[in-house]
């Protein structure tokens, strides 16, 4: 857009018109254009920033860039406020203020170098400035960044800038010559190739691009406290900052800030362990399940990854992979499949290829999942250790919780006395694990159905639980009154997808649970759920109530 409007503003400047009305003949143009191109956010976003460049010609303001910009930001804003959370508004306006606070600070440095080369330096210097203002937003947005992307826009930009040029410039002499002119597009069209080819060139160079955690709050602001600090420091209009020596003071304060954000991050990667908990997440993954605990002695384990069977959407990269890089997880000791479902393992092959797992827990249920096969291909070819577990395993302990399979059975394959091999539907055949911490534990049941419960119901001190995934879903065939009453959990948690074609949960479960004095949480109606034990209290709660309800209200305000 910007690139139109300086077309425009040079063609009429060459026609001979003032600047006056040059600029503003070239504003009108360029809202025509947006208008023309179906005016959607980013087009409209553009074509305002370029009038307000344009809006200060007229006005003879031109030295004013900064109020410039602020000007179309509160414009923009103005006509929609929910474009400050949109990260298309961030990233534009972020990466134009990088652009005009660094550049006139780097001039004085540039003016000394000869002309080829300050080219090159001041492309370096304008990539770098909009690069080091967007990364936080790019890393909490996209978990990644991308250093190659500094090289890469040397040749890109201006490329990319000549394409939309001549695109345009063809598109024009459709108005003059009726069939156009078919070699310009040809020429276009092998740039484009050109352009194409460059990109995936530099992406496949190692370390193109890097995954990274989401950071929090406070190392944003340490982070734009070190920039804000350092363009202060290296500030050319003392009228910014006030009298007395800036410089000092600001050194110091970017030092003091770069402190602060690298104490945040060493703290993250290594927190402090406190008294001994369990922290576990049931996310909300529609129509499915996926559950994240952090054990004592930094231990952490993911409890089946989500799947939506038959569709294109993959829940394990979309909604798993970030969510624990949210929580700064590269490494998971255990992923643990209750059962080889497509609603519980279709996100698994996602979190297998992005994290180092440790080794994987299944039972030995007889299957035809195409999903569950790669998966154990995959691990014998990356020699991950696969685990098949059963109620016969011994506990596992870390630190103070330790870890019990109560189901299923061993040995679910071999044929019995009589020679008949016992038929466990692959719901029953789920794993089923207590996770135990001084006199509280959480109870983890995959899908079992009445067939399992009844099992289980032998040791009914087994399967006390303060916390219960409840079983399937909430379906109607499990979560049977013995088995309520034998759990007695005070938390009862069901991942559901909201309005599920399968009418998950039941209303007949439901009121059970409630009878029995339990808690109800659901991921359809309350998202993502946490739960914290400790050796002698529980405590569960909807990870975004608060979060949920603002976004309620948004939506009924409109
Ligand atoms: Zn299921």
């Amino acid at each position: 857009m910007s690139i139109l409007a300086g077309a425009l503003f040079g063609l009429f400047r060459l026609l001979r018109a003032s600047p006056r009305l040059a600029a503003f003949a070239s504003a009108l143009l360029v809202m025509l254009y947006a208008a023309l191109a179906g005016g959607s956010a980013s087009v409209i976003r553009a074509a305002v920033m370029a009038d307000a460049y344009l809006l200060a010609v007229i006005l003879d303001r031109r030295g004013d860039l900064l109020n410039t910009l602020a000007l179309s930001a509160l414009a923009l804003l103005w006509w929609n406020p929910r474009f400050l959370f949109d990260v298309g508004f961030q990233l534009t306006y972020l990466a134009t203020l990088g652009i005009v606070l660094v550049l006139p600070r780097c001039e004085s440095v540039l003016a000394r170098v000869a002309r080829p080369l300050r080219w090159v330096l001041e492309s370096v210097a304008i990539t770098l400035a909009a690069t080091a203002m967007t990364l936080p937003v790019l890393a909490s947005t996209f978990n990644r960044v991308a250093p190659v992307g500094i090289l890469a826009n040397m040749p890109i930009v201006p490329l990319s800038g000549l394409i939309t040029g001549l695109g345009t410039a063809a598109s024009a002499t459709l108005l003059v010559v009726p069939n156009g002119l078919p070699w310009l597009n040809q020429v276009n069209g092998w740039l484009v190739d050109l352009l194409l080819w460059m990109a995936q060139w530099f992406a496949a160079w190692p370390l193109s691009s890097l995954r990274v955690y989401t950071p929090t709050p406070g190392m944003l602001v340490a982070y734009y406290g070190v920039l804000a600090a350092w363009i202060m420091a290296g500030s050319p209009a003392p009228s910014l900052v006030g009298r007395g020596r800036p410089g000092r003071w600001s050194r110091w304060l970017a030092l003091a800030c770069a402190l602060l954000l690298l104490v945040q991050v060493v703290l993250r990667l290594d927190p402090f362990e406190k008294t001994p908990r369990v922290q576990m997440t049931l996310l909300d993954v529609g129509q499915g399940e996926a559950i994240f605990l952090t054990l004592p002695g930094k231990r952490r384990m993911l409890v089946d990854a989500g799947g939506l069977p038959g569709s294109r959407f993959d829940v394990g990269l979309q909604v798993v992979a970030p969510f624990l890089l949210h929580e700064w997880v590269g490494r998971l000791d255990v992923l643990a499949l209750t059962h080889a479902q497509e609603d519980h393992i279709g996100g698994a092959p996602a979190i297998l290829r992005g994290f180092t797992v440790g080794e994987v827990w299944s039972g030995d249920a007889p299957n035809h999942s195409t999903t569950f096969l790669w998966i154990q291909e995959y691990l014998r070819h990356r020699r991950i250790p696969l685990r098949i577990v059963s109620s016969g395993s011994p506990v596992v302990r870390w630190g103070e919780a330790t870890v019990q399979i109560l189901n299923p059975p061993p040995r679910t394959r071999q044929p019995m006395g009589d020679g008949r091999v016992p038929r466990l539907r692959p719901d029953d055949a789920s794993l089923v694990l207590r996770i135990g911490l001084g006199n509280q534990a959480v109870l983890l049941t995959g899908d079992i159905q009445r067939v399992a419960e009844a099992a289980l119901l032998r040791r009914p001190e087994a399967i006390r639980a303060q916390v219960l995934k409840v079983p399937h879903h909430g379906s109607r065939s499990s979560s049977g009154d013995a088995f309520v009453t034998a759990v007695r959990p005070e938390a009862a948690l069901i991942s559901v997808g909201y309005l599920n074609r399968f009418h998950h949960p039941h209303a007949e479960v439901v009121e059970r649970y409630q009878k029995s004095g339990a808690r109800l949480l659901r991921t359809d109606l309350d998202g993502a759920i946490s739960v914290e034990l400790t050796s002698d209290g529980m405590r569960a709660w909807p990870r975004h109530s608060s979060l949920r309800l603002a976004h309620h209200s948004w939506l009924s305000a409109e």
